[in-house]
């Protein structure tokens, strides 16, 4: 290849880190600058000019570009300073750059299927450039963050998730497949805009829905076998529920915002137990939103108690009470309710709004995932506060618009003494003279190592009991020093580690079920885990 090529190549380009070797065996020369620089300059030079946009989509943008440009340095840059960079390629600012997707799409970062390529789905996947794909995160851009139908325009999620599977996780780049799915769209102002990049059309739902699914998820599985991970991500629950039930027995699949976010929250709140004492049996919760993330926690919590009580989880999940946009879920509600939403329906008076439930519930831990910001109101929080000495609170919607409530107002409506984490980040905040650093209670500590254990043991189904030891592998990576900070996570800056041993955990658990085919067992599976992880440093060339 010539070198022209290869500096227009984001997989092999170094830029001014080629050697001057490099550049005369790969005709290099006079196409670059004399400076020879190492990555590590590059890594600051990047983050110096990065740091000098103060709009977060221009840094956003700044960061795509990067990646279109040079793979490694774009990765190098991330891992290095993954907590200053989180906020950029993941939530909050990727939801408005889905937003204005539209105008920002320059150069395809996956691969779009839509209506109109029904009956040639294989042939699309055979298009993509890459042959051995091991995670494919896909979403239909129907409930994007809290932002709502985002059309074809989601394709930032699929990206951004994909990027941090590379970057936390250690999936190698290159065997990862960002897609999205695209039905038409009902936002009507999408539909409208002239620069629209996606179907001009509603929603197609039903059987024309299905039926496009099924081929793609037939496709998938005949392209790249069954050990292909697909993420579903960001479907609106009357459809994310049913693909999750109608695929998880036939292919390996794991939807993020029901199973990957319950993992999470199950560890924010198993070590939350440090800070508010208690086992997880003494406590109480209540959700404000009854949806994938609201309803997939608290099975899961259900779930961990009945295993460490040996109670039945029907009985556990009296613990847990949900508020959804009709008020608290309760039996006489049962006919008319979301198949989901049914094993909530637990015996008591109607309740039509949050504070009159956190005043009927009086719950020690209140849990938002509504998607609706500003719900958590001063009464609501202060309500809390009266009930209990440390009252665990997670406003978990993204992005930071639609969170519940902000840290702020947490530790001051509380006076100090809230537990707080959310989905989105929020900076240390001070109060009283003392600085409270709110934990983030986001999917992104979980899935990356999920899907690298599931890659290393290769396993061919997702199972519960894989998530429980995801979550316990999470919980268990609090330090002391965490907890002295009222943190209930560790800090991202470690999250390479976390990974590891949440894949270690999940792999273990894959090889225990019999659903593993990488045989025989690794030994060690932290090592396994850590050896197998993508680094960005760079090759050299001969
Ligand atoms: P979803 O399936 O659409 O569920 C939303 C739920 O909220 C529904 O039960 C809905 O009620 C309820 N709701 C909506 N408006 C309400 C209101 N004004 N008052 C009370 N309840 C209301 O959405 P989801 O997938 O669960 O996601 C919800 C949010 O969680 C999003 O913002 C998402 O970004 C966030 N999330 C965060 C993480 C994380 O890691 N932190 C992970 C996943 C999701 P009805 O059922 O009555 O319509
Ligand atoms: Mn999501």
């Amino acid at each position: 290849a010539s070198g022209y090529s290869l500096l227009r190549d984001p997989q092999y380009n170094k830029g001014l880190a080629f050697t001057l070797k490099e550049r005369d065996t790969h005709y290099l020369r006079g196409l670059l600058p004399p400076a020879v620089v190492t990555q590590d300059l590059q890594v600051r030079k990047l983050m110096n000019s990065i740091r000098q946009y103060e709009v977060p989509l221009q840094k956003y943008i700044a960061m795509m570009e990067l990646q279109e440009r040079n793979e490694r340095l774009f990765y190098k840059v991330l891992i290095d300073n993954v907590e200053e960079l989180l906020p950029v390629v993941y939530t909050p600012t990727v939801g408005e750059a889905c937003q204005k997707y539209g105008s920002i799409f320059k150069r395809p970062q996956g691969l779009y299927i839509s209506l109109n390529e029904k009956g040639k789905i294989l042939e699309v996947l055979k298009n993509w450039p890459e042959r051995s794909i091991q995670v494919i995160v896909v979403t239909d851009g129907e409930r994007i963050l809290g932002l709502g139908d985002l059309g074809c325009q989601g394709m930032g999620i699929p990206v951004g998730k994909l990027s941090l599977y590379t970057a936390l996780g250690g999936v190698r780049p290159s065997a990862c497949l960002p897609i999205t799915i695209d039905v038409g769209t009902n936002n009507e102002q999408l539909l409208k805009d002239e620069f629209y990049i996606g179907l001009r059309q509603r929603r197609a739902t039903g059987q024309e829905y299905a039926e496009l699914l099924h081929e793609f998820m037939t496709a998938v599985k005949q392209n790249y076998g069954e050990k292909v991970l697909v993420q579903f991500e960001d479907f609106a629950n009357h459809n994310a529920f049913e693909l999750l039930a109608k695929y998880g027995t036939t292919h390996l699949v794991l939807n993020d915002d029901i199973q990957g976010t319950a993992a999470v929250v199950l560890a924010g709140v198993v070590a939350a137990l440090k800070l508010i004492g208690g086992s997880l049996a003494d406590h109480k919760f209540l959700f404000l939103g009854a949806g994938e993330a609201g309803t997939g926690i608290a099975e899961l919590i259900a779930l961990e108690i009945s295993k460490r009580t040996k109670t039945p989880v029907e009985e556990t999940r009296k613990k847990i009470w949900l508020v959804d946009s009709k008020g608290l879920i309760v039996n006489s509600r049962k006919d008319s309710l979301q198949h989901f939403k049914k094993p909530w329906a637990h015996e008591h008076e109607p309740v039509k709004d949050l504070l009159g439930a956190v005043k009927a519930i009086k719950p020690t831990v209140l849990i938002g995932s509504s998607g609706v910001g500003r719900t958590f109101t001063k009464e609501v929080v202060e309500a809390m506060a009266s009930y209990n000495e440390k009252p665990l609170i997670l406003a978990l919607s993204n992005p930071t618009s639609q969170s519940e409530c902000t840290a702020e107002e947490a530790y001051t409506w509380t006076k100090g003494r809230a537990i707080f984490a959310s989905g989105s980040p929020f900076d240390p905040v001070e109060y009283n003279g003392k600085v409270y650093v709110p934990g983030q209670s986001n999917n992104a500590y979980i899935f990356p190592g999920i899907g690298l254990g599931l890659v290393i043991s290769g396993a061919i189904r997702v199972h519960d009991d894989m998530l429980l030891a995801a979550s316990e592998a999470l919980a268990t990576q609090v330090t002391q020093e965490n907890y002295d900070k009222g943190l209930i996570y560790p800090p991202f800056s470690n999250i390479r580690k976390i990974s590891a041993h949440i894949a270690a955990n999940v792999a273990a658990k894959a090889y225990e079920l019999g659903v593993a085919t990488r045989l025989p067992r690794p030994k060690n599976l932290v090592k396994c885990a850590e050896s197998s992880m993508y680094t960005p440093t760079y090759r050299g060339y001969r």
